[in-house]
């Protein structure tokens, strides 16, 4: 930002401006177009960064971005928002499952990037310097990818330092997605921007390709909430919602390349080493049979009969 003026790349808004615009940089020497608005309250107050589409076909997350972005004006908004409705611009044309088509990476996994990484690592690096790293509060929208099947929940990152890990749980339970979830998992968007001091959650709701009207609302209904909290819109400061707090978000992973099988659904509460799912082979021998780590909640959990090693088979919160 500079002369008062909110900016990312080559698009500057003033004082009371909206715009939408595409930037371009360079990955791997080819230009990323990378979508976005800029809306530029007329009064003071933060800077909210909102992201969707780090995982390309989690569509939910990209239909509550543009909700936002289309319909926020800045007349009377106080502070100031970075709407990107798609991070992961390859993985959106692909339709791709997890990971962006430039390397095969897992875009949530490479935060905060590398300027002389892959794609990935380059994209994360540039997004991360020049749009989450202006962020007071930041918000990545996730939900299931096409072959999970999922609940919605909202997670924070623990990162040590407990201011910010503080902000981010207040603001967890003011988006209003009633289980959170706390994380020490590296390389995510949120777990960089809490190690630079920004306090940020990343919420998921939406699976398998199917973007509801209640799903994209956990989303739109969550950062309304979160707007009237910071005092960015006027309205009454949102009723408290109950929550659960699952303090360890335990991940199961396919050992073998086969046939899976899942036998709960999510949102099921289960036992510490109860059979949720197994892998069979083409004859029907069992190869893996997936016991819960721990008792909680199934937070999502793989639909997809085709399994390959290491891929995720289900998250349980504990
Ligand atoms: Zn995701």
């Amino acid at each position: 930002m500079s002369d008062g003026r909110l900016e990312v790349g080559s698009l500057s808004a003033g004082l009371g401006e909206k715009l939408f615009g595409v930037v371009e940089f360079p990955v791997l020497g080819e230009p990323y177009k990378l979508p976005m608005w800029l809306i530029h309250g007329d009064k003071d107050g933060p800077t909210l960064v909102v992201t969707g589409g780090v995982h390309g076909s989690e569509y939910a997350s990209v239909a509550a971005a543009l909700e936002l972005g289309r319909s926020l004006e800045p007349k009377g908004l106080r502070g100031r928002l970075i709407v990107v409705p798609v991070v992961n611009m390859p993985g959106f044309d692909a339709r791709s499952i997890y990971v962006c088509p430039l390397d095969g990476k897992n875009p949530n996994r490479v935060f905060p990037g590398d300027a002389g990484g892959s794609g990935s690592e380059q994209m994360a690096d540039w997004v991360f310097r020049n749009v989450i790293s202006q962020a007071d509060f930041y918000v990545d929208m996730h939900g299931g990818d096409m072959i999970e099947e999922l609940v919605p929940f909202t997670i924070f990152f623990r990162s040590g330092d407990e201011q910010v890990d503080a902000r981010s749980l207040e603001i967890a339970k003011v988006f209003g997605i009633n289980l959170l979830v706390a994380s020490v998992s590296q390389g995510s968007t949120i777990s960089a921007a809490s190690k630079a001091g920004i306090p940020a959650i990343l919420t998921e709701s939406g699976a398998q390709g199917i973007w509801t009207a209640e799903q994209v609302a956990d989303h739109t209904n969550g950062l309304r909430r979160l707007m009237l909290h910071l005092k960015m819109i006027d309205g009454a400061e949102p009723e408290p919602i109950p929550y659960t707090l699952l303090k360890r978000f335990h991940w199961l992973r396919s050992e073998h390349e086969g046939l899976w099988y899942p036998q709960v659904a999510a949102g099921a509460t289960v036992q510490a080493g109860q059979e949720l799912g197994c892998i069979k082979d083409w004859e029907g021998n069992v190869l893996q049979t997936a016991l819960s780590p721990g008792a909680g909640t199934v937070l999502f959990i793989v639909s997809s009969l085709a399994i390959h090693r290491d891929d995720p088979l289900f998250a349980v919160g504990a």
